[in-house]
């Protein structure tokens, strides 16, 4: 699993700062969470296929999660794309990008897929044999969901030596790769866990965008390697926060905590502060694990 954050500062583009998007590469599918405004320029600065991209989520209808959508869904059509396209956001994604589409005679190469999301209960929206995503109800001044995007657990690993040893024939490995036992020619039993090594752990990244603290969010992100959530002031604008249905890096900490994740990236910075190292200070008083993140950061986990 690779996370690409292209945005995460709140508000208004700037020089050397851009709004919410991020790339999840996910057992070799990709996929585009909100896109803000630059969101194709900053593809583009992290060398990110255009044409590989086949789902888009959007979190919530505010600008900066938000105002890029058009461009990309343009510049795809621009690029000659043939492959279906798959958007999924807020009731109400479909009529705004339609009537863009429809005032600036404007028309898509391929074919252009919405799924509207209005449930206020976690739900799953996407899933297929290797990803399962799930929305995780955020409370926000406007309708709002996160993502949770969990790979499945893959096969187990055959231990070659082991099948050798019991002179098993190599038309049973797939079975042992499925968890299988295998019964030999004198009818004793091999069970599988002698056969077998533990699949590669499946990994899960749980985003939540904009939010106000809400423990609500736990139970679904629960255990997850990777939370994103947004922590757009410091503890001195607490009142702000509240007020504004956003969140503080102490609130996004306890959240961590609380859930149990592995690692915490915080993101959607309010503009107004000089720097970004103080939000990292603010969280690890809560949760020791905090990433600091930033355009154009990118890890493996
Ligand atoms: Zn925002
Ligand atoms: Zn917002």
């Amino acid at each position: 699993m690779k996370l690409t954050i292209l945005g995460c500062y709140a508000a208004t583009p700037r020089t050397l700062t851009n709004p919410t998007s991020q790339v999840l590469e996910i057992k070799n599918r990709l996929f585009l969470i909100d896109c803000g405004e630059g969101t194709q320029v900053q593809l583009r600065k992290n060398k990110i296929k255009f044409s590989k991209i086949n789902h888009i989520f959007i979190s919530h209808l505010h600008g900066d999660h938000l105002y890029g959508l058009i461009g990309t869904i343009s510049t795809f059509s621009l690029l000659g794309r043939t492959t279906d396209l798959h958007i999924y956001g807020p009731k109400g994604i479909k009529e705004l990008i339609l009537l863009q589409l429809k005032l600036t005679e404007s028309w898509t190469t391929y074919n252009l897929f919405f799924h509207e999301l209005e449930s206020k209960e976690s739900e799953v929206i996407f899933e297929d044999n290797r990803v399962i995503v799930k929305t995780i109800p955020l409370k926000h001044r406007v309708y709002t969901n996160g993502y949770l995007f969990q790979e499945k657990p893959g096969e187990r690993k055959l231990n070659v030596e082991a099948a050798q040893h019991y002179n098993i024939h190599t038309a049973y490995y797939q079975k042992i790769k499925n968890g299988g036992n295998v019964k030999l020619d004198d009818g004793t039993v091999i069970e599988n866990e002698k056969l077998s090594f533990d699949p590669i752990p499946a990994m899960s990244y749980a985003f939540c965008s904009d939010t106000v603290y809400n423990e609500d969010v736990i139970p679904i992100i629960e255990n997850a390697d990777i939370l994103y959530h947004e922590s757009t002031f410091l503890e001195s604008e607490a009142p702000l926060a509240q007020k504004t249905l956003h969140s503080t890096a102490k609130e996004a900490a306890r959240i961590a905590l609380k859930a149990n994740v592995k690692h915490l990236v915080l993101g959607h910075y309010s503009t107004r502060y000089d720097g970004i190292e103080r939000f990292k200070e603010e969280a690890e008083e809560i949760f020791p694990n905090v990433i600091l993140g930033d355009d154009g950061l990118s890890f493996e986990f």
